[in-house]
C-alpha cells in the first residue's frame, strides 16, 4: 500500500509529482494493448508468419471489424492497407510522402505488410524509438495511447476518467492502446475489463510504475535499480494480475511501455547502457516495447484545460500530414484535461487528412510481424 500511495502521489500532483515529471515526459505514461480485434485476426497472421502472409492474410483486417468497429477496418481496407506499405516508398526522408489509404479509424495495417517491403530485424529487444518523425510509420498516422490506467485520482477526487474516456472511445467506434498499471492509479478493474470487452488493445505498463532502472536520488518514487527479480515481478506480475482480472482471458500481453519511458529513452543523464540491456532483455521475455513519437504533455505537471492542450497538441502535430510530428502520441487515462480534450482533437484529426492507427499497425511496418508473432511462445492478444 505504501508503495502504491508513493506512485499515486506521482498522479497526485503531490510531492512527488516533481520527481515525477523531472524524468523527461514520460512521467505517467502507459502504453495500449491490443484489442480483440487483434486477437481475432491473428490467428491466422500469427501462423502465417510476418511478411508473406502479409499479402495473404485478408483475414487480418477482419480483426478489428470483428471487434466491434464500424471503420473501415474491414476487409475492404486491407488492399489499401498494403498499398499504403508501398507508398510508403523511400524510407528515408520520403517518409513523409508516404500514407495510410485505410480509412479514419483503421486499422492502417491489417495485413501486416512492412513500410517499403523491408521490414527490420527485430533483433533480441525489440523496442521502437522516440523519432518524432518515425520513417516506419506512414506521416498521416496518428496512434493514441493512454497510459496509467485505470486511473481515477489525478487531481484527487476526479471520477474515474478511464471510464470516461472509455464511454467517449466507444461512442466513436474507435478501439486504441491502453497501457495498464494493476496498482497504481486506483481505477476500478471493472474498466479493464470493460477495455477488452470494447476491442481496445491492452498493454503492459507495469504493476506499480516503479522506475525500472536507475532513478534521480530526489525521486520518492520506488526503483527497481535494474534487479531482474524486481524488474520481471514489475512486468509478469503485471500480466498475470491483469489475466486474473479478465478471468484468465489473456495470459499475455505482448505490448510494453516502460515507465517513464527508462530507461528506453536515450541520454536520460540517470540510466546507462547496462541497465537498457538488463531491464530489455526481461521485458523481451514478454513483450515488444513501445516508445512515442510525440508527446502531448499532459503529464508535465501542469494543470491544463482541455483547450490549451489541444492548442499544445495540434502544434505539435501540424495541420498537414508530414509538416511536424506524428506516430505514436503519449498521453494518459488518468487526467480529465486529457478525457476533455480527445472529443475535441478526433474531428480536428480528422478534418485535417490524419487517420487513426494501433501499435500493432507499426509492429507490422517496422517488423513486418505482430508483436505476438516477435515473442517467443506469446499467444495473439
Ligand atoms: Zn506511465
Amino acid at each position: 500500500m505504501k508503495l502504491t500511495a508513493l506512485n499515486v502521489a506521482c498522479a497526485l500532483w503531490l510531492g512527488g509529482f516533481a520527481a515525477c515529471s523531472s524524468h523527461s515526459t514520460e512521467s505517467s505514461s502507459d502504453d495500449g494493448g491490443t484489442s480483440n480485434g487483434g486477437r481475432t485476426s491473428g490467428s491466422s497472421g500469427a501462423s502465417g508468419s510476418s511478411i508473406g502472409s502479409a499479402s495473404g492474410s485478408t483475414s487480418g483486417s477482419t480483426s478489428s471489424a470483428s471487434s466491434g468497429s464500424s471503420s473501415s477496418g474491414s476487409s475492404s481496407g486491407s488492399t489499401s492497407a498494403s498499398s499504403s506499405g508501398s507508398d510508403a516508398g523511400g524510407t528515408s526522408g520520403s517518409s513523409s510522402g508516404s500514407t495510410a489509404g485505410q480509412g479514419f479509424l483503421g486499422p492502417q495495417n491489417p495485413t501486416c505488410v512492412p513500410m517499403n517491403g523491408k521490414p527490420q530485424d527485430p533483433g533480441p529487444a525489440p523496442q521502437t524509438d522516440f523519432s518524432t518523425q518515425p520513417t516506419y510509420i506512414p506521416n498521416n498516422v496518428i496512434i493514441i495511447t493512454l497510459d496509467d490506467v485505470p486511473g481515477t485520482n489525478a487531481p484527487a477526487g476526479t471520477p474515474d476518467v478511464t471510464g470516461a474516456d472509455l464511454r467517449f472511445l466507444k461512442s466513436q467506434g474507435m478501439h486504441i492502446d491502453f497501457f495498464i498499471n494493476t496498482m497504481d492509479y486506483q481505477g476500478p478493474n471493472a474498466d479493464i475489463v470493460q477495455m477488452q470487452s470494447d476491442g481496445h488493445f491492452l498493454g503492459n505498463h507495469t504493476i506499480h510504475h516503479y522506475h525500472l532502472g536507475q532513478r534521480d536520488p530526489q525521486d520518492t518514487i520506488m526503483a527497481c535499480k535494474s534487479d531482474p527479480t524486481c524488474v520481471d515481478r514489475e512486468v509478469g506480475g503485471n500480466e498475470v494480475a491483469i489475466d486474473n482480472i479478465l478471468n484468465k482471458t489473456k495470459p499475455h500481453l505482448t505490448r510494453f511501455r516502460a515507465p517513464f519511458g527508462e530507461p528506453y529513452k536515450p541520454a536520460d543523464g540517470i540510466n546507462s547502457p547496462s541497465d537498457l540491456a538488463t531491464v530489455s532483455g526481461i521485458v523481451a521475455k514478454y513483450a515488444v516495447a513501445f516508445g512515442w513519437n510525440f508527446d502531448s504533455l499532459d503529464s508535465n505537471g501542469m494543470r491544463w484545460n482541455a483547450v490549451s492542450l489541444l492548442q499544445n497538441v495540434e502544434t505539435t502535430i501540424g495541420a498537414t500530414p508530414g509538416s511536424s510530428s506524428w506516430g505514436i502520441m503519449l498521453a494518459h487515462g488518468v487526467y480529465p484535461w486529457t478525457r476533455d480534450m480527445l472529443p475535441m482533437l478526433i474531428p480536428w484529426l480528422k478534418k485535417n487528412g490524419y487517420v487513426l492507427g494501433n501499435l500493432e499497425d507499426v509492429s507490422c511496418w517496422l517488423w513486418g510481424k505482430h508483436t505476438w508473432e516477435i515473442i517467443p511462445n506469446r499467444s495473439q492478444n
